[in-house]
């Protein structure tokens, strides 16, 4: 992969990571623990922390809950040095609502390059052609919409109605996260061509994030490991962009009592009630002994800990129950 493209803060390679919320709602503990360990992480290299606020999907995205957010972090301790509502920073905006023209760019770029093409499937189409045992969730597309000749493909009337679908290799995209080690993924048989831009218009999550995290100079991705697979799609749109790739760190998800991945409807597990219930330093102990951080949970501060960080402590599991017992009392 060459740089020549980046004319941005990573040029100046300062350690970046970054906090890209989505808008929908409040945060619970889940989103937080990712919020913690990627700031640690900046902290401990040296490095700035960013937050990206990803409100692409307008009807669940709210500018107020992105304040709370922003609220919620200030509350815990987790100092930002660029973006957030404010937008503050050389790579601004931050809100992924106001950074159409640097996605409309990068399509194009993806575009010449003849590995795109439209596509009008809906989720339907593609469901009814999955084999049983590909059911898991994932949706393998099989190709109905693909041009019969190999790429480069002719190229496309830019305005055809439709999702704009990226054509992906039969090669294995092979990288290291930081916590699950070595990963090798066959993009054909992992999710085959993706979308990168919605057929109502929307920009597909899998080219924003690359383009905004390459734009914005970070360094160190860190998020929850049902992102992991994705990371190879992010990394087939960096090579082709001509952006280097980031470093990648994936975490377990935080569970409830009954084995589920938090969300909303955990209430008790919300900062609503976090906060109503413990104060930042009981909270972030918690945080830091589930991540094995620390061996017991009592109360501390994110800074204290920055000393201390050290990813090889990080759980390789891709989940940690929570113990009902550090949230009680
Ligand atoms: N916006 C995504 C989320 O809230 C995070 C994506 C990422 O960290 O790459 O789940």
């Amino acid at each position: 992969m060459t740089d020549h493209h980046i004319d941005t803060t990573a040029e100046t390679h300062v350690p970046a990571g970054r906090f890209a919320p989505s808008p929908s709602g409040r945060m619970h503990l889940g989103n937080i623990f990712t919020a913690l360990i990627s700031w640690l992480s900046a902290r401990k290299s040296g490095g700035k922390w960013i937050l990206r606020i990803e409100d692409l999907d307008p009807q669940r995205s709210k500018t107020e809950y992105a304040r709370q957010i922003e609220d919620d972090l200030d509350w815990l301790g987790l100092d930002w040095d660029e973006g957030g509502t404010e937008n503050k920073g050389p790579a601004a905006p931050y809100m992924q609502s106001q950074r159409d023209d640097f996605y409309a760019e990068a399509l194009e770029r993806i575009r010449s390059l003849g590995i795109t093409y439209p596509c009008r499937c809906t989720r339907a189409d593609i469901m009814a052609t999955q084999a049983p045992h590909e059911s898991d969730g994932r949706i393998i597309y099989s190709g109905t919409c693909r041009p019969a000749e190999r790429p480069p493909f002719p190229a496309a009337d830019t305005n055809a109605v439709g999702a704009v679908r990226l054509y992906v290799p039969g090669d294995e995209i092979t990288f290291t996260d930081g916590v699950f080690g070595r990963q090798c993924v066959a993009l054909d048989r992992h999710c085959g061509d993706f979308v990168i831009r919605r057929a109502d218009g929307a920009w597909a999550y899998q080219l924003a994030v690359v383009v905004d995290d390459a734009l914005m100079g970070v360094t160190e991705v860190v998020r929850g490991c049902d992102l992991l697979l994705s990371a190879a799609q992010q990394l087939y749109i960096y090579s082709l962009l001509g952006y280097p790739a980031p470093a990648y760190y994936h975490l377990p998800l935080i569970c409830n009592s009954r084995g589920q991945r938090l969300s909303k409807r955990d209430e008790a597990m919300s900062m609503a009630e976090l906060r109503r219930r413990f104060t930042a330093e009981e909270i972030i102990g918690k945080l830091a002994s589930i991540a094995r951080i620390t061996n017991d949970c009592g109360p501390c501060s994110a800074k204290s800990l920055i000393e201390i960080f050290d990813w090889s402590a990080i759980p390789r599991q891709h989940s940690v129950v929570i113990d009902q017992n550090i949230f009680e009392g």
